[in-house]
């Protein structure tokens, strides 16, 4: 069995964007929205600002009082969206709940849509010609072409239908000729169909929902699932009896959420490229 270290190939990515920032004149600048101060979009927020620090981007954290009007919201992205030095905005989820997050986020001009969660890239992607795509799904594919796992021809089963995460991977998989299936909540016989995934990825937000009894011999488990218990993190995905009959597996954490910062860095400077070269 192979880990899937997420956190080197994050490492490697970093390292060569800095390279590449290091020779650009005007530096991209990424902003990040985020309402309220719920701890863990803090905890999100930070880890935005680090890599922002690291790769030599400029960075904004627009932080607004949970009160906020949806008005206000929409002037501040109106007032981003026209400034020629922001390449990236960002709004950080989830929002209070008088705030509607389609709205928000399809403000944001997709040219500097770094999340790709607008209408306008989510669309682009299903047409396989998205340059801005959500920074999990991708991560899990470019962690998977990292170790030159082949996607070609394999049966992919998604667990997990959300517009972050779910719905986007089927188009990136589909993109790469994968075989797709996609799992959710009113799904029948779950474990019928996860036993059938050569690639199995995990995406609901419950603590080792699956076991060893759910996979099948020698797949590739990728586990998306970030559940925080007792101030220690877990998976969706049962490790320690998962990675023993598994082929390939991502450990949570240290898997797919650096990769998802990874992504998120190389988006800023995709948008750079669109918006100023
Ligand atoms: P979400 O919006 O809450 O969606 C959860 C999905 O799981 C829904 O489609 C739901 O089905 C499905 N589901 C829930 N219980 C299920 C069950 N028993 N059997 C089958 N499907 C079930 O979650 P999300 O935003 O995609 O996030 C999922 C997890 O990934 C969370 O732990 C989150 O923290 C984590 N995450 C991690 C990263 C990262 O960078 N590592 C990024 C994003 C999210 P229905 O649609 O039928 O309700």
């Amino acid at each position: 069995m192979i880990i899937l270290d997420g956190k080197s190939i994050k490492n490697q990515i970093l390292d060569n964007i800095r390279l590449e920032v290091i020779k650009l004149k005007d530096k991209p600048k990424l902003v990040v929205i985020q309402v309220g101060d719920d701890p863990a979009s803090c905890v999100y927020v930070n880890q935005k600002k680090k890599m922002a620090e690291y790769v030599g981007y400029n960075f904004e954290h627009i932080n607004l009082p949970e009160s906020v009007s949806e008005d206000e919201v929409i002037k501040i992205i109106d007032k981003l969206n026209e400034e020629n030095g922001v390449d990236g905005i960002l709004v950080q989820m989830p929002l209070p709940n008088h705030l509607n997050s389609k709205i928000i986020q399809n403000r944001i001009i997709p040219s500097k849509d770094v999340d790709g969660l607008t209408d306008i890239n989510t669309g682009k992607l299903v047409h396989n010609c998205a340059s801005l795509i959500s920074c999990t799904p991708k991560g899990i594919v470019d962690l998977l072409d990292a170790y030159k796992i082949e996607i070609r021809g394999k049966h992919a089963v998604i667990v997990g239908r959300s517009d972050l995460v779910g719905k986007p991977l089927v188009n990136l998989l589909l993109n790469r000729d994968a075989t797709v299936s996609i799992c959710h909540s009113k799904t029948k016989d779950l474990s019928t169909i996860t036993k059938l995934a050569d690639i199995l990825i995990v995406a609901i937000g419950k603590k080792e929902f699956i076991d060893e009894s759910m996979i099948k011999d020698k797949s590739i488990v990728i586990d998306v699932g970030i559940n925080r218990v007792d101030n220690k993190l877990y998976g969706d995905v049962k490790f320690d009896t998962v990675s023993k009959k598994a082929s390939y597996i991502t450990p949570v954490p240290g898997g797919v959420g650096p990769m998802t910062i990874a992504e998120l860095a190389k988006n800023v400077l995709c948008a750079y490229k669109i918006n100023r070269q």
